[in-house]
């Protein structure tokens, strides 16, 4: 497997001032956290975070991250480590139930958190380190952003406006998948990552759950679109949707209620560019690649990236060098992880 970071990722020594100005269009897991630790690496340095939702104003629920993340972390940045620590969940187990019958697999060695945490956590970061963070705010142009600022990174997720206002360059393929799928939570914890298969009157449905807190699991329920149809939730809304797949997957939740969090049904994309930077303009996180949520690796993929986009900024000696760097250095491990995803989606 390939690391995190290798264990040469630098530690702060001097303040070079090359990109002075940073702009980060998005305040999500990937934007907030290349933020800190660009600007943990140089005082100096202007970063700008730009984020149109409110701080507290987030969907979904947990989030997972590998060992080997959390060892990248801990080696860039020990506080943000620490702090992401206290809130931690670890499991080793996948569980896969059908039929009344469970395979366990085990050794996986997951770790997972709320989002919300992680970007509180992330946010108070930016804030002591000095990052100027603009929430409610959405990003100015990026062709004024790149003409302002010495860096701009496209943080801004999935649907990227950065990515798609240079389309002709980076070159994006996004394939949008047929199934529907909804990310709720239960007030429990699951004691492994559990993938259970109902095979209902309309078709089959899959449960993913994963406990993200002491008290808590996020809970995916994904179907084809055709069954989504047949089984009636087009006609349902929020709540009832909850109630009906509580009522579908009882056995998985112990008779528990689900609960929604701005929770709507929706269809996953697959992204892949042909490139990832033009000039001083880089994607980061979702707006450059996403893997399907069914091997946890959205979030992990963003604050690798991150750790990788720093560490290649600070050892090579040009802007051109440091982004043809991480994308050689982050390529091949997000190709492997979408091979990995693609498999898991099919
Ligand atoms: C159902 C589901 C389950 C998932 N499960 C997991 C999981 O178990 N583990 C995991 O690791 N990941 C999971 N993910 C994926 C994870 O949420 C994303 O991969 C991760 O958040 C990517 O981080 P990011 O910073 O690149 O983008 P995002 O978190 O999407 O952040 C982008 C931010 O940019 C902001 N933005 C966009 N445009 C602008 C603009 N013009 N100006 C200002 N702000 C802007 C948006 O408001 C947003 O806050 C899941 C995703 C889904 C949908």
């Amino acid at each position: 497997m390939v690391p995190a970071r290798p264990a040469t990722t630098p530690q702060p020594h001097d303040d070079r001032l090359r990109p002075r100005r940073i702009a980060v269009v998005g305040g999500g897991p990937g934007g907030l956290y290349t933020a800190a630790l660009l600007k943990r690496l140089a005082p100096g340095r202007e970063v700008t975070v730009w984020e149109r939702g409110a701080p507290d104003d987030t969907f979904g629920f947990g989030v997972v991250l590998s060992d080997e993340t959390l060892g990248g972390i801990e080696h860039a940045d020990p506080v943000v480590y620490e702090a992401l620590k206290r809130d931690f969940v670890h499991w080793d187990d996948i569980d896969i139930v059908h039929r009344n019958t469970r395979q366990t697999s085990g050794g996986h060695r997951f770790a997972a958190l709320g989002r919300r945490r992680l970007l509180e956590i992330l946010h108070d970061r930016c804030h002591d380190l000095g990052v100027d963070l603009r929430p409610r705010t959405g990003a100015p142009p990026p062709d004024r952003l790149t003409e302002t600022h010495d860096l701009v990174v496209a943080a801004d997720g999935v649907r990227s406006a950065t990515r798609e206002a240079h389309r002709d360059v980076f070159r994006p393929h996004v394939t949008a998948h047929r199934c529907r799928y909804i990310w709720l939570a239960a007030d429990f914890a699951f004691d492994a990552f559990r993938f259970e298969i109902a095979e209902t009157e309309h078709g089959v449905m899959q449960l993913h759950g994963y406990p993200y807190a002491t008290d808590a699991s996020t809970v995916i329920v994904e179907m084809r679109e055709e069954v989504w149809r047949a089984a009636g939730f087009d006609a349902l809304d929020e709540a009832e949707s909850t109630a009906r797949c509580a009522k579908i997957f009882a056995d998985a939740l112990g008779g528990r209620p689900l609960r929604a969090n701005k929770s709507a049904w929706t269809t996953f994309r697959t992204v892949v560019n042909e490139r990832w930077s033009h000039g001083n303009l880089v994607l980061l996180g979702d707006a450059a690649h996403t893997a399907h949520f069914s091997i946890g690796s959205g979030t992990k993929l963003a604050v690798e990236d991150a750790l990788a986009l720093a560490a290649c900024l600070q050892e090579q000696p040009t802007l051109g060098a440091a982004l043809a760097a991480y994308e050689e250095e982050r390529r091949p491990v997000v190709a492997s992880t979408q091979r990995a995803a693609k498999a898991s989606l099919e």
